[in-house]
Order: C-alpha cells, then structure tokens, then sequence
C-alpha cells in the first residue's frame, strides 16, 4: 500500500521527517506532494520546487521506506484539485493530511484520509524556520543536515531576506 502526505515543505524540517517515517510504518511507500510547487522566492515560499525536492529526497535517503516527492502546482479550481494531483502522482490508496480542506477534498474523492500525525508541532514549524532565517537566529537545529546543505548551497538564508516583506506571517 502507499500513502500520500502534502505539503509545501519551505523548508522541510524535523517535524515532516518524522511525520514522513510514522506513515512509512502503516504503509510501504510514502507519496510526498510538494505542493505550491509553481512558487518561490517569497519570505512565505522561499525554495523552488526543485530545491524542495533535493532536500526531502537528501533527508529521506537513507531511510527504509521508499518515497517519491513530486512537484504539485496549485490550481484554481479545489474541485478537480485531487484529479490534478493524482495525475502527477504514483498511484496510492490512503492520504494522511490535518489540512481541513485537503482531508474535505480527498474524501469527497473516495479516499481514506488518516488524521493527527504530528510531531512536536510547537517546535517544528516552516514558519518558525524562516523567521529565523530572517531574523539570524539559530535555524539550523530544526531541519536535517541534508537540508542545511540545501539552504547553504543556494544562498538560501541571503535569498529570504532579500525578498523578506513586512507580512511575511
Ligand atoms: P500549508 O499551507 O503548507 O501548511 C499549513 C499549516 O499546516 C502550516 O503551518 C504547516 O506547517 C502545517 N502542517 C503541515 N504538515 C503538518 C502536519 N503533518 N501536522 C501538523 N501541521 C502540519 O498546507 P499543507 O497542508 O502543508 O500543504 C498543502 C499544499 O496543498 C499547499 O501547497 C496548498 O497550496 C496545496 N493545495 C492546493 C489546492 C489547490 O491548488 N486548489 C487545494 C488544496 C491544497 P509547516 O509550515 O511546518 O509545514
């Protein structure tokens, strides 16, 4: 059986890994969308789809389960967001997500969505890496090495600032 998980992954940290190897004990292998694939070079989406995909990939490489992350574009219409998705996707049979529309979106297409898996969420969060980034404190504690060597090789820390705007919350 394989599971998918979604997100946007800016940046992938400790808390998705660890989501990801609680799926990979319920399931053989682990879908992994990169959602808002079409966006980077935001204080709020600061990674290109691409370098997201190199940072999961990097993390998750030496882990037993098989996964996949695969770029996912959004699209504005949520109606036909799953088909959009599933053509993208290696088939799967379970979601795991504790989005509301996404877990709304997935059973309305007939799949089973698995909630609440979640991991130290007052400590890990995207938004609280990128603050830091931002703001020069210590990011680097909340995300894997692989994606520390990302960040690094794209100037990542420079690039938010660069763009950083007033409401990046
Ligand atoms: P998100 O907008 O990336 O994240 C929403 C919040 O949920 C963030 O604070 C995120 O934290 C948190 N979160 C993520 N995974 C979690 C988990 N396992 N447990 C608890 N909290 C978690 O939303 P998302 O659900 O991660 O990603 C959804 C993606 O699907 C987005 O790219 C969205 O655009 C796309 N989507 C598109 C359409 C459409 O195009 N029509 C429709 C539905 C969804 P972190 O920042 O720490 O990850």
């Amino acid at each position: 059986m394989r599971g998918l998980h979604v997100g946007r992954f800016q940046p992938f940290h400790h808390g998705h890994l660890k989501v990801v190897d609680m799926i990979a004990e319920e399931v053989e292998e682990v879908v992994v969308a990169v959602g808002s694939a079409q966006k980077s070079h935001s204080t709020r989406n600061p990674f290109t789809a691409g370098e997201r995909v190199s940072m999961i990939t990097k993390a998750l490489e030496d882990h037993e389960a098989t996964t996949y992350a695969i770029p996912v574009e959004d699209l504005n219409r949520n109606a036909v967001w799953t088909e959009h998705l599933k053509s993208f996707c290696p088939p799967f049979q379970v979601v795991y997500s504790n989005n509301p529309l996404i877990v709304r979106l997935f059973e309305e297409d007939g799949f089973e969505v698995r909630k609440g898996h979640l991991f130290e969420r007052d400590r890990y969060s995207g938004t609280e890496v990128r603050q830091r980034m931002i703001e020069g404190d210590d990011w680097r504690e909340l995300v894997p090495d692989e994606v520390e060597d990302v960040v690094d090789e794209v100037d990542g820390v420079q690039r938010i600032r660069d763009v950083d705007e007033d409401d990046y919350y």
